[in-house]
């Protein structure tokens, strides 16, 4: 068979998706490493670096009163959170770099089996039972209701919303969630410009990598899925577009410094950034 978007009608993609990850959530991680080389933590890195240059104070005055400070913590949702990559990185970084533990972040990921693993990770960890990280069932395209409007910092996505049936949904609640001033981060496979980069890339994509899953995940279907969610995905611009069209601000639409996204080994990964206005 083969388990391709093209062929996989719109309503049956999320259990399609469900399966996929239920079938990968055990050896994610490490075929993570395997696939990218390691790679990928080396994109998570500079992403979460740059989504979280600095933490604002979390210590507030009310204005007029006595100096009763308020604490804020700051708010992040990674969704399609999966096993914890970015959260971990997020809390790792505000812990490390600022001295700061005033900081939380919800995951909500569509997949029980990947948040299950995420909650082993995570007991791993200082973070452990603390309210610093929770994990919630839920779908990005209708993210759960507790979650008020306006209430968020920072909206992470990490390598899911190409698994999401809708695009502009997914922005939407995303726009929907943040406070004004927040800013969100979609981190996901972009477009390799350089031909013969992309000539290569696309070798490895589409004949190396269903071959490790097949050997180290014992399924080759759910990797040749993956390859071809990337193929699928929209351009560099494309997607910047999209994310104005939910009404972010975002640099001018190009990659780099001012630009609307960053590309890391050569668009393979790129990070788009945008702030709620
Ligand atoms: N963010 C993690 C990382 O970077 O390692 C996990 C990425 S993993 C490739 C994709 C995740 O997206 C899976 O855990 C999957 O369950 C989740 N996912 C897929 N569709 C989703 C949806 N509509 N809403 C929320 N999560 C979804």
């Amino acid at each position: 068979t083969h388990f391709g978007f093209k062929e996989v009608p719109e309503e049956q993609k999320e259990t399609l998706v469900g399966s996929v990850f239920s079938s990968v959530a055990s050896s994610y991680d490490v075929m993570n490493d395997a696939m990218s080389l390691g790679i990928h933590r080396i994109w998570k890195d500079s992403f979460v670096s740059s989504m979280l240059p600095k933490l604002p104070p979390s210590l507030h005055q009310n204005p007029g009163t006595s100096p009763i400070e308020v604490k804020e913590p700051f708010k992040c949702l990674d969704v399609a959170g999966g096993t914890g990559d970015i959260a971990l990185r997020i809390l790792d970084r505000a812990r490390e770099k600022f001295g700061s533990r005033d900081i939380q972040v919800e995951i909500v990921d569509l997949n029980q089996g990947m948040l299950d693993e995420g909650r082993k990770r995570v007991a791993k960890t200082l973070y452990y039972n603390t309210p610093q990280i929770t994990f919630t069932h839920g779908n990005a395209q209708a993210l759960p209701t507790h979650i008020a409007d306006s209430s968020i910092d920072l909206y992470t996505i990490a390598f899911g919303i190409r698994n999401c049936t809708s695009l502009p949904a997914v922005l939407s609640e995303a726009y929907r969630v943040l406070k004004p001033g927040g800013r969100i981060g979609v981190l996901e496979f972009g477009k390799v410009s350089n031909p013969l980069f992309k000539e290569i890339y696309r070798q490895y994509s589409f004949q190396f990598i269903p071959i490790m899953g097949k050997i180290l995940a014992g399924d080759s279907e759910s990797y040749q899925y993956l390859v071809e969610s990337i193929e699928k995905f929209p351009s560099q611009p494309e997607f910047a577009q999209l994310m104005r069209n939910a009404g972010f601000q975002t640099g001018q639409l190009r990659e780099g410094k001012g630009g609307a996204w960053t590309d890391y080994t050569n668009g393979i990964a790129t990070a788009w950034t945008g702030v709620k206005a």
